[in-house]
């Protein structure tokens, strides 16, 4: 099985098929080049591989565990639903695996200072969890209305000695924080490392963040070898900028496995209401990348929305609008009020508290199930948990 086999590396201008490569200005051309060469050399570097092992089993908590979800596969009748736990990995969803990694290789790079952007919180309180024990210097990003949404994080990234820096400019969300935090990035070159936070923007970032990601696929695979006498039907994910679902997706690339994605379908698919690229978006150019993108006529990005902040942006990852254009994957949405009621029979049937963006994947697969039988099994990714989401829960409660 080789790497290309799937056009699992971009090719070397950072495409995955048609999507991806590097729209950036000058300034940025040369940090980028340079970060590109440093991964490439670290990628096979046997310290920095046992190190990066060293703080997935000691510090995420890995191998997350692959659990059986049984009152939940009887209730549903049909396929039996599995559960890849990234909810249980430390600081509560998959975002710490990139954030490690990332981290780690900015240190090897010599830098001190890490800035990030973030939306849900998520990637932000990795970020400052991952800063902190690898003692750098942290600087987050964030929207002033995903502030407001997810208030806990910004408490949490402080109690671990970030900065959070409120964007109030544009639409104070996730693609406002991330132009500044390039900004930032550009002014302090020399002893700053600009971490992205899922498989999006300019090469290399999105092989970066796949390659930190993929252990989740690699793991998932194995575990279900252990139990079942036959490859999963299905691999489930949902997908905001795409990273926990390249991350599974990249286990059973050459498996006779269905890979779907699933985006917000917010309260329904017209312009502004939603966050489904690959269901009302069209190609264009997004912050550094070529990819779907919601935008309107005349190229403006146009504004998202979903009851899930992670998933809640304008441009998807380029390597999954390449396993789309290749047949290899296939991307459907599902809207607030599925994702929300999902994620209260989870809570009900399982003792688990999905994050909103997992419940996305969630509904899916409670439709889908009946449509195999017990001797099958279908994945799916529980990219997060759902503490950081009881308040939007209740307000939802109360609007109804
Ligand atoms: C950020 C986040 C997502 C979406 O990001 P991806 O890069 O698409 O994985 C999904 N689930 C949770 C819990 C998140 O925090």
């Amino acid at each position: 099985m080789t790497e290309q086999q799937f056009n699992k590396l971009p090719d070397q201008n950072g495409y995955f098929g048609k999507y991806g490569g590097r729209f950036v200005p000058d300034t940025l051309m040369e940090p980028l080049i340079q970060l590109e060469k440093n991964y490439y050399s670290l990628k096979g570097d046997e310290n920095f591989q046992r190190d990066l092992l060293h703080f997935q089993k000691t510090f995420i908590g890995r191998p997350t565990p692959l659990y059986f979800a049984e009152n939940l596969s009887r209730k549903v009748g049909g396929a039996k639903i599995y559960f890849k736990r990234e909810d249980l990995a430390h600081t509560g969803a998959h975002k710490i695996n990139n954030a490690i990694g990332q981290i780690l290789l900015a240190k090897y790079m010599g830098k001190k200072r890490i800035v990030a952007e973030t939306g849900a919180g998520q990637h932000g309180v990795a970020t400052a969890a991952a800063s902190s024990v690898l003692v750098l210097d942290c600087l987050v990003y964030m929207g002033e209305k995903d502030m407001e949404r997810q208030q806990p994080n910004v408490e949490r990234m402080r109690l671990m000695g970030a900065e959070v820096q409120a964007v109030e400019s544009g639409s104070r969300t996730l693609k406002d924080a991330v132009s500044e935090a390039m900004r930032d990035w550009v002014t302090n070159i020399d002893d700053t490392y600009y971490l992205l936070g899922s498989s999006l923007g300019p090469h290399p970032y999105p092989l970066i963040v796949r390659d930190f990601q993929k252990v989740i696929g690699i793991e998932a695979r194995k575990q279900i070898m252990e139990v079942e006498t036959q490859m999963p039907a299905e691999v489930i994910a949902c997908l905001g900028g795409g990273s926990n679902a390249i991350g599974i997706f990249y286990g059973f690339m050459e498996d006779d496995v269905k890979l779907i994605g699933i985006e917000a379908g917010g309260s329904d698919i017209s312009p502004g209401q939603h966050a489904a690229r690959f269901s009302g978006g069209r190609i264009g150019i997004f912050q550094g990348m070529k990819t779907f993108v919601l935008q309107d006529q005349e190229g403006q990005i146009e504004l998202t929305s979903s009851i899930s902040a992670g998933l809640d942006y304008a441009g998807v990852g380029p390597e999954h609008a390449n396993l789309l254009d290749k047949g290899r994957a296939n991307y459907l949405y599902v809207n607030n009020v599925d994702a929300m009621e999902a994620l209260k029979i989870l809570c009900k049937e399982e003792g688990i508290i999905p994050a909103l963006e997992s419940a996305h994947a969630i509904a899916y697969v409670l439709k889908k199930a009946k449509e195999y039988d017990r001797s099958q099994s279908l994945i799916v990714n529980l990219s997060g948990r759902g503490d950081k989401d009881v308040s939007i829960i209740q307000d939802w409660k109360f609007k109804k």
